[in-house]
């Protein structure tokens, strides 16, 4: 990640970044921005840009004085920030994957066993289909991960690395009876729903939503009579391009756009070296 930083952005910008600096206020009242940190004090300046992901605006981990405009908060309350979690299956004992290796991707429907028998569908996961990544190549371990969305997202999230391993080896072995040992070795559950500075994977546009929300989420604002009416709060991040939000290249992107924003309010920023 790092060599792709370097190449965005350069060595200089990336020095001036101040890592595990937990953002927990700003004040926009006055002439300048305050931005209060959890340990490390506050930082003023002449406005900010805001690129914390929509689940932590709609937890409220940032809090905003004074309130966010209506119009910004609406958005935020409105649109969705769904799950998306991911399960690796590592199997250290096995000599050969008990599942079929041409395929990369593998998608087990309960359509294909026996869910009538109490016994089977004990042992199932509460989902109509899972699609496994084949992850283990030749001569690696064999591996498996799975995409989990929606509510088993949320239920991978309530145990353990460990129970989770278990429930998805007993949800394999109805799918492959031969097999000897479907339970992995070790299992890695992401958690982004749990993550406090996620809050879930990204951003959705919910039944009865509207792309205008979207475009609310990116329009820069706080401008105020303290200063001169000229927004000091502004937006980027996956949440707030329209066309592309929910992806590394919507984030990428909303990033040029707040750029232009800030030069075309600051000019004096595109002289710096
Ligand atoms: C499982 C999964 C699979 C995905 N697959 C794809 C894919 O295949 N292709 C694709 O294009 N996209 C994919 N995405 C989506 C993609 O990862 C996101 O859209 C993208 O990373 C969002 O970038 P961002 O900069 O908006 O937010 P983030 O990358 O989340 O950056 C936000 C930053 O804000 C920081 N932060 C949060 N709170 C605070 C705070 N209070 N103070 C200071 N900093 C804070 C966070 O630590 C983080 O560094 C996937 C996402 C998930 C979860």
């Amino acid at each position: 990640m790092l060599p792709l930083l370097e190449f965005a952005a350069g060595d200089k910008v990336l020095a001036a970044v101040r890592l595990n600096h937990v953002v927990t206020h700003i004040d926009y009242a006055g002439q300048h921005v305050r931005v209060t940190t959890a340990e490390h004090g506050e930082f003023i300046a002449n406005a900010v840009l805001i690129t914390v992901p929509l689940g932590v605006l709609k937890a409220g981990s940032v809090q905003f004085h004074p309130a966010l405009p209506q119009r910004k908060q609406a958005a935020i309350d409105r649109m969705g920030f769904g799950l998306l979690n991911k399960v690796v299956l590592e199997y250290d004992q096995l000599d050969k994957p008990f599942w079929p290796e041409v395929q990369s991707f593998l998608t087990l429907r309960l359509d294909d066993v026996d869910k009538t028998k109490p016994e089977v569908a004990a042992d199932l996961l509460p989902r109509d289909s899972i699609t496994f990544m084949n992850c283990g190549r030749e001569g690696e371990r064999p591996a498996l991960m799975a995409h989990v969305h929606c509510s088993l997202a949320t239920f991978v999230e309530s145990h353990t690395d460990e129970q989770v391993g278990e429930l998805f080896g007993r949800h394999l072995a109805r799918f492959f009876p031969e097999a000897k040992d479907t339970k992995p070795t070790r299992t890695i559950v992401t958690r982004w729903l749990a993550d406090p500075f996620s809050r879930g994977s990204y951003s959705h546009i919910p039944v009865g939503g509207d792309v205008d929300d979207i475009k609310a989420l990116a329009e820069p604002c706080g401008e105020h009579a303290n200063n001169e009416h000229k927004p000091v709060l502004f937006w980027a991040g996956e949440h707030t391009l329209p066309e592309k939000h929910a992806h590394v290249h919507g984030a990428l992107e909303s990033g040029s756009v707040a750029a232009k924003q800030l030069l075309a309010q600051f000019p004096a920023l595109a002289k710096r070296p």
